[in-house]
């Protein structure tokens, strides 16, 4: 259904994946949307903006929200949605393959949020929802610098939303488990079993699914700093 008034919707890595069918979602929606891409700019035709930006360079955050921002008004909703993994074991992990993941996953999603918070404020209205994983509850083996950055977001998410108090801006955590998407197709057979033998649904989630629950928290006012995994049942509820 299309909304009242077009927001200004903002998705890191929407150019594919889970962010690319969140976009679609708020674009179907009537919303104006920017979506950041590195490589390969969003398929043609979806009538978004496509903005390049790595979110591990503050300053190419603060070009891709200017650009956004001339092209659709202020930032009013913010989904924090890039990330990347680079699994290994901890005893043969790097400190380069722990920070960058860090870097991307958690950082990353600080750089976008303070950068939208500052015009969410002069607005007096926000959304911000940041995807993170069932990894950050439930850890994986292999994924201890992952699973470090998503949970970090819960604990970041939480913290916004108390200094944002009484303020109509909102923090929420998305918490995915397997998603049919590149990432997960880079798992091998037996993990891919393995997490979905842990998974009532029987099935990975379709990234529209996320992007339900993205919409969710995008309309729900008083829903803050709240979890919500879209895991299948994997963690019923947790
Ligand atoms: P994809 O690998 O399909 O897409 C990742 C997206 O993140 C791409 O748009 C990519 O951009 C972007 N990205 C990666 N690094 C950066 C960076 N430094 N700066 C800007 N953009 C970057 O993954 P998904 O769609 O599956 O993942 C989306 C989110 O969902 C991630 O945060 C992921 O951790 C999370 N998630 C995914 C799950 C799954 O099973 N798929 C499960 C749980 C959580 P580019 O195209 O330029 O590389």
């Amino acid at each position: 259904m299309a909304q009242a008034t077009a927001r200004s919707v903002f998705v890191t890595g929407g150019n594919r994946g889970i962010g690319l069918a969140i976009a679609r979602r708020f674009a179907a929606a009537g919303d104006r949307v920017a979506v950041t891409y590195r490589g390969e700019e969003p398929p043609g035709s979806e009538g978004f903006l496509a903005v390049r930006c790595d979110v591990t360079d503050s300053q190419q955050v603060d070009q891709a929200f200017k650009e956004a921002e001339s092209a659709h008004g202020p930032v009013t909703v913010l989904i924090a949605n890039a990330g990347t993994v680079h699994d290994r074991l901890l005893v043969r992990m790097s400190e380069a393959d722990f920070t960058s993941v860090i870097d991307t996953n958690l950082t990353g999603a600080f750089r976008v949020a303070q950068r939208a918070v500052r015009g969410m404020l002069r607005e007096g209205h926000g959304r911000i929802v940041l995807i993170s994983s069932t990894s950050a509850l439930h850890g994986a083996p292999g994924q201890t610098n992952y699973a470090a950055a998503k949970a970090g977001l819960v604990g970041f998410a939480r913290s916004l939303t108390r200094e944002l108090g009484p303020r109509d801006i909102t923090c929420n955590v998305v918490a995915p488990g397997l998603t049919e998407t590149d990432m997960s197709r880079g798992l091998t057979a037996e993990q891919r079993r393995d997490l979905l033998r842990q998974t009532p649904a029987g099935r990975p989630a379709r990234p529209e699914e996320v992007a339900d629950a993205v919409a969710f928290l995008v309309g729900a006012g008083y829903v803050r700093g709240a979890v919500i995994p879209v895991d299948g049942g994997a963690g019923l509820g947790h």
